[in-house]
């Protein structure tokens, strides 16, 4: 049962596909799965997925914790 939490607090939602996952790697605030991360990695920029992780990517601006309005 503890082992359960603790693996469930290891645990983080990616941005780009809302998944909760264990591995991956952190931007900032923000976390990113393996999964996407390789997929990020490997689309071209000619992509259809392109356009849809570079507006994935704009949230890290977003999340910011400093907002300079
Ligand atoms: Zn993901």
């Amino acid at each position: 049962m503890a082992r359960l939490a603790y693996q469930e607090k290891q645990r983080k939602q990616c941005f780009i596909c809302e998944k909760r996952r264990i591995i991956g790697i952190t931007i900032g605030s923000q976390f990113m799965c393996e999964t996407c991360e390789r997929d990020v990695v490997s689309t071209d920029t000619s992509d259809s997925n392109y356009s849809f992780y570079l507006h994935r990517l704009e949230r890290l601006k977003v999340s910011l914790p400093r907002h300079f309005h």
